[in-house]
Order: structure tokens, then sequence, then C-alpha cells
């Protein structure tokens, strides 16, 4: 049997498994390169879907692990004093812009929104909440809860009371064609509206993705979040930034993607690339929100001593090496390549930094085209590219490679995928 098959005879259905029969067990890596278990070797520009941050087989980050796993101590328990643990939560609380921050480890970034939905609501004393249209926050009845993307949303269990806002996509629904000064005044009218009429008394927070990225990047203007601030701010409500994506330098212009938005969150909760692959996430925010979950609460791996040996390391990297400005540079080679493709399959180049999606449609239309997406992604994969995949119709291709990607790996990368783009729009042109 197939390890495909193996899979499907153990796994349930509803894992998905990117591509269908020729699935991809990747066995080794190297850099921003993994080697397949057939020997073949991919630029990888997804990353772990955003997480293999620094790239694979990275000394500083394999040291530091090696290093906890030497002393014998893999885990005891976070009842215990972890030193790292100890040091990220200071050099996280630093960087953060959160005056007087706290931070909260846990193992996952679903867990990190469900700690911060924990914290928001028992401050607040209200289950009430605001999330945007087109959202991924988790798989938790409570973090599920504020998903606003079908595919995702297999449950309506939750304890929460939960309220839409538009997403800021510019190509359909109340955002269309909006320039930054109208989409921004439309945004706040739909609060606006959706605080006056469909919310009961007090609401306790809005959680937003800076980008959204299971969402196919969509993204607001600059000032979006900041032009929430003010009108939450009328009514106490606390804004969580969800910057399990956008984090860490990988937009480029700013190391936390809120910051595009002149605005300080109350609380924001991280994952995925901060451990490059070992399990660590976390909520950081200020002492009083932090502070207010009457009860303990214990996480048994959450900073547990290997993921922030890790996390340490990656944090440093990311420092010391100035990947945000790689991003920035690289990510722009990127950007400026496929706004330059001269295709009408392609409706949208989005994002910033190394967080870049494309949005297919039927030509010289805005109807969402799946089938054109998946041939660019599986041409990709045919010429050593790995890219995700992703938005609320299946339509994005998402591109979100190690924050340490070469100019040379951005210009090899860029042609394979322009090439399968451009043979994607020669296709549907014959048919
Ligand atoms: N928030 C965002 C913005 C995400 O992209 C994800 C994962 N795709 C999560 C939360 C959930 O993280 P995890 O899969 O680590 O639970």
């Amino acid at each position: 049997m197939s390890l495909l098959d193996r899979h499907r005879a153990v796994m349930p259905t509803w894992m998905p498994v990117y591509y269908g029969e020729d699935a991809l067990e990747i066995v080794s890596g190297s850099g921003r390169r993994v080697t397949d278990a057939t020997g073949r070797t991919y630029l990888d520009f997804f990353g772990g879907v955003l997480t293999t941050m620094i790239g694979y087989d990275i000394a500083e980050i394999s040291d530091a692990v090696r290093s906890q796993i030497g002393t014998g101590v893999a885990h005891t328990s976070t009842l215990y004093l972890i030193r790292q643990q100890v040091e990220l939560a200071e050099k996280i609380a630093r960087i953060s812009g959160i005056p007087d921050a706290r931070v909260f480890f846990t193992n996952s970034g679903t867990e990190a929104n469900e700690s911060a939905l924990l914290m928001a609501t028992n401050v607040r004393r209200s289950n009430q909440v605001l999330a945007i249209k087109n959202s991924y926050h988790g798989r938790t009845f409570g973090t599920m809860a504020i998903t606003g993307h079908r595919s995702w949303s297999s449950s309506s269990l939750s304890p929460l009371s939960v309220n839409w806002l538009a997403s800021a996509d510019r190509l359909r629904g109340r955002m269309a064609g909006l320039g930054d000064t109208d989409l921004i005044d439309a945004a706040v009218d739909d609060l606006r509206e959706v605080l006056a009429t469909v919310t009961a008394g007090d609401v306790a927070a809005l959680i937003a993705e800076p980008i959204q990225g299971v969402g196919g990047f969509v993204h607001g203007p600059d000032g979006l979040l900041g032009a929430y601030r003010k009108v939450l701010d009328e009514s106490g409500i606390l804004l969580i930034a969800d910057e399990v994506q956008t984090g860490w330098g990988r937009t480029g212009d700013h190391f936390w993607g809120y910051q595009a938005h002149d605005v300080v969150p109350d609380l924001i909760t991280f994952a995925k690339g901060i451990g490059n692959g070992y399990a660590l996430g976390g909520v950081i925010g200020r002492a009083e929100v932090m502070n207010a979950v009457p009860a303990i609460s214990f996480a048994t791996f959450g900073g547990n001593p290997i993921s922030t040996a890790a996390g340490n390391a990656v944090l440093d990297y990311v420092l010391d090496h100035d990947l945000q400005g790689n991003a920035k540079r690289v990510g722009t080679i990127l950007l400026d390549g496929l706004r330059a493709l001269d295709t009408s399959i392609v409706a949208a180049v989005r994002g910033r930094g190394l967080m870049i999606g494309l949005e297919f449609v039927r030509p010289g239309t805005t109807e969402p085209d799946p089938a054109v997406t998946a041939r660019v992604f599986d041409l990709c994969r045919q010429n050593g590219l790995l890219v995700g995949k992703g938005g609320l119709y299946g339509n994005v291709i998402r591109i979100g490679p190690a924050l340490t990607l070469t100019e040379a790996e951005a210009r090899d990368g860029l042609a394979i995928l322009s090439e399968a783009v451009m043979t994607a729009d020669t296709e549907i042109r014959t048919l």
C-alpha cells in the first residue's frame, strides 16, 4: 500500500492533503529547498504554511535545540522555571509595541486565539465578539466560531456570540472597487451599523488578521485597524490582532502587521514562524487584560524548553540578519515581477513583503476560477516549485517562503510561477 493509501485508511476524510494522487512526502530540507521521497528537490515558496520562517537545517536553530536535548530534559513541567521561556517572553514583550506587556505561551495559533478570547471575554464580562468575514483563526469551537470562511467552519456549537464585519475584498461584495479612503469609510460605517443593530450590549473584542492568511492574503488599506479602533474606543471594546501569519517582519515594511494601521492592539496572538517548525504560539497583551483570567490556567507544553530554545534562536536570527529588510527587498522583486505579467486570469496581486497572493478569475471578469488556480498550482509543482492555495473560493495562489529567501531563489521561483500562469492563460484561451 502506498503511503497515501495508508494515510487515507487511518486518517479522517476531512484532513486536506495537497496534490491528490501525487501527494508529496518531504524527507529532508536545506535552506529554502526540500527533497521528496523520490529524491526530487523543490524550491519551497510556502514554507510549511509560513511556518519554516528561517528555512530548513539552519545551524543556529538546530544547535539551540540540540543543546537543550543534550541536557537530557526535553520537558519537565511549566510549573518549574524555564530560563529560555522567561528570556523569550522578555524579548517578545520588548518588541511587541504594547506597554506593560505580558506573554503567555501556547502550542499553536488556535490555542493562542482561544486564550486571547478567554482573556478578552473575562476582562469585558461579555461573550460577544466581532470578527471579519473570510478570516481564519483556528479549529476549536471558539476559534472556528470567529472563522468566517465556510471551508473551515464545521461547527456552530461555540458559546461565543459572534457578529461579522465585511472583509476588505476589493473584487466583490460590499468593498468591491473602492479606493483606500472610501474603503476605510465603508468599513467604519459597517462597524457602526453592526454595533448599533445586531450586537446586544457590551462587546468584548474585535479580532482581525492584518492580512487575512488562509483567506487569500486579502488586506485593507493602511490605517484600517486604527480607524476601527477609534470606534471601538467609544465603548471600550478590545482589539485583538491575529499575527499568526503576519508577525516577525514577514510583511517587510513592519515587524508586526498591525504597525501599518496606526494602532496598538490590546492583544496580539502569534504562532507558526516563531518556532521555525517547533510548536510554539502565544498571546501578548497589556497586563490588565492578560491578568484578567480569574482562575489558574496552565498548558502542559506551552513554552516548553525545546520550543522556547528554538524560539529564542529564531527571534535572534530574525533580528541579527534583518530578515524584515530582506522580506521587503526580495518581496518587492516578486511583487513587481508578478504584477508585470500580461494576463487577464489574474485579477489581483496582493500582499506585502514575503506574503503575496495571486487571485485567479475567468478572463476579464471577477468570477473566481479555482480550476485554473489548481492548474497553476500543479504546474508549479511539476516544475519544482511549492506554493500554497487559499481564498474563500480556492482561487488564490499563496506565496510565503522563508524570510531568508535570496534574490536568486526569488528569481528562480518567479520564473517558474510566471511560466505556470502564462501556460494556464494560453490553455484557457484555446479551450
Ligand atoms: N490564525 C491564523 C491567522 C492562521 O493562519 C492560523 C493557521 N493557519 C491559525 C490562527 C491557527 O494556527 P494553528 O494551525 O497553529 O492552530
